[in-house]
């Protein structure tokens, strides 16, 4: 017998895009909802992304700034990029379900949308958008809502810099302030920090609550419709990194404290199968003088070179690409860790990244943890760097000629748009040539794991016979994402937490 503390139609888990979607599409449906977060604060790695952007092909948003894509357009891409990896309903229902899920958030005056083209990330592939199918939250500014700024997670400038808290919300941070608000329109909604799942309460094969901790004491909560699992990856806890093979290290994973994965484990034990165990959303990482390797993209000059003092990649191509590209060749045994950014003085000392994400703090604290080397010569910059001076040599030599012409005959930088998204209309092979030159260290890095629960098309959660298992519901990182082993466009992974949340918040209210 349970003694249950609380009750409620909808018990929600976790705050970050999927865990806020969810809670307010069941107060908007009618039904009551708790939603309970972890940590200290709301949003997850949500709330870090500085675009917080969903890929939703076909959305009003998208059709009002004149795009004309067509949702088999858009199937063919994606299904031309995650291949058969996935279950093709599964696809589909991430493709076609956010053109219908924007229709229904914006008929809500707090949540609001911008058109922000990004190409997709696979520029090649049939029907790739150079354009792109991703659209942002509107920025919000909150200078009267102090504790409303307060409670949510990031930036990571102030959580990793100790920099100010802005009054404005921007990216994430807006799309979570912006589900807050809309809440705040409902009168059945409980919003708990500080309670973490600990484990769900089955009862007859269903699931029928959760076990939560508040305040040092375990409390039942029942759920009559079902709970809804979307507190993110298990990026924070090494143990499962290791047992699962994620490559990488809990250190450099961008997600907060808090995704440990105790609603993986939870789902596991009520019976869940799990799928893609091993995979995150991967990204080239700048190691930080706090020794962390953090998600940086948008390079606008520079070239990366290995241990052998080799360029290997594309280095401008999209971060999850470039991420498995390195865990590929470390696999093959071709390459270890750090691998350098190599750049010349153009712009100064400070490597040519456009979005650090975590930014950067002074130059010096790089130099004094030995992270970033200048010197007058390329033979003295490969000394410092622990690469065959010749080979730089060498390397730097055939990248300028490549420059020169104007083609990367080697890697096919500036062959897709992605590629050229950051050049200012450049181009994309910018030469190294004024001294003095410079090296940046990096490693890998993560946005999350992408690994999960294995649900249906509305996020029921599968058993190891493919039933779904009643009441059990996941959503974003916490499923396994149906995007496979690629990372199809900037968006998929908030636009898959919120979507799946979404629908299975309206699976449990009956439409
Ligand atoms: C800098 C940066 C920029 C990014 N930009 C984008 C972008 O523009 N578009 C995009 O699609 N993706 C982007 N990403 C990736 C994206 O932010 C994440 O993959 C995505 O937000 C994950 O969403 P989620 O809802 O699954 O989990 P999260 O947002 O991580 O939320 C999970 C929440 O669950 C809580 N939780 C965990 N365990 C429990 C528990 N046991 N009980 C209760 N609560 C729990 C956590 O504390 C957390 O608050 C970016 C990532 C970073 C770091």
């Amino acid at each position: 017998m349970v003694d249950w503390a609380e009750e409620c139609d909808v018990l929600v888990v976790g705050s970050g895009a999927g865990g806020c979607c969810g809670a307010y599409t069941a107060a908007r449906e009618g039904l009551s909802v708790i939603l309970v977060e972890a940590s200290e604060q709301f949003g997850g790695t949500t709330a870090y992304s500085g675009g917080g952007g969903v890929w939703f092909p076909t959305n009003a948003v998208l059709r009002r700034a004149g795009d004309e894509d067509t949702i088999e357009d858009a199937l063919t891409y994606y299904h031309a990029v995650v291949g058969d990896r996935t279950p093709r309903e599964l696809q589909d229902a991430y493709v076609t379900g956010g053109a219908p899920l924007i229709d229904y958030l914006e008929q809500d005056d707090d949540l609001a949308f911008v058109a922000y083209p990004w190409p997709d990330y696979f520029g090649k592939a049939p029907k790739a958008s150079a354009t792109g199918r991703h659209i942002a939250p509107v920025p919000l500014k909150v200078p009267d809502e102090p504790e409303l700024n307060e409670s949510i997670r990031g930036p990571l400038g102030r959580e990793r810099n100790g920099e100010p808290l802005p009054d404005i919300l921007i990216g994430g941070r807006a799309l979570i302030g912006r589900f807050l608000i809309a809440l705040r329109k409902y009168p059945d909604v409980q919003l708990h920090r500080n309670t973490p799942l600990e484990e769900l309460v089955v009862e007859d094969g269903a699931v029928v609550g959760a076990i939560v901790e508040r305040d040092g004491e375990r409390r039942a909560i029942r759920a009559r419709k079902g709970v809804v699992l979307a507190a993110g990856g298990f990026d924070q806890n090494q143990e499962m990194r290791t047992e699962f093979g994620v490559p990488g290290s809990a250190r450099d994973s961008m997600g907060p404290w808090s995704n440990l994965g105790k609603a993986h484990r939870a789902g596991i034990t009520a019976g869940a199968d799990v799928d893609l165990m091993g995979e995150a959303w991967w990204s080239p990482g700048l190691t930080h003088p706090d020794g962390r390797s953090a998600f940086a993209l948008c390079f606008t000059g520079g070239i990366f070179v290995d241990q052998d003092g080799h360029r290997f990649t594309n280095e401008y191509a999209p971060y999850d690409r470039l991420g498995r590209e390195v865990i590929a060749r470390m696999d093959a045994g071709e390459m270890t860790l750090p691998f350098w950014m190599v750049y010349d003085d153009r712009a100064g000392a400070v490597p040519p990244i456009a979005a650090t994400n975590v930014p950067l703090v002074e130059t010096e604290k790089y130099v004094d943890a030995g992270l970033w080397k200048s010197a007058e010569t390329l033979e003295e910059l490969a000394e410092q760097i622990g690469v065959p001076a010749d080979e730089l040599v060498a390397t730097v030599a055939r990248y300028n000629e490549l420059a020169g012409k104007g083609v990367d005959e080697d890697f096919g930088r500036g062959d897709e748009p992605y590629d050229l998204a950051f050049t200012g209309g450049g181009s994309a092979l910018v030469p190294i040539e004024k001294g003095p030159f410079h090296a940046a260290q990096f490693g890998i890095s993560d946005l999350g794991t992408k690994g999960g629960l294995r649900t249906d098309t509305v996020g029921r959660v599968l058993d190891t016979a493919g039933e779904p298992i009643r009441g059990l519901y996941a959503a974003g990182n916490t499923m396994a994402a149906p995007s496979g082993t690629v990372y199809p466009g900037g968006g998929n992974p908030i636009g898959t937490s919120a979507l799946f949340a979404h629908l299975a918040v309206r699976d449990m209210a009956g439409n």
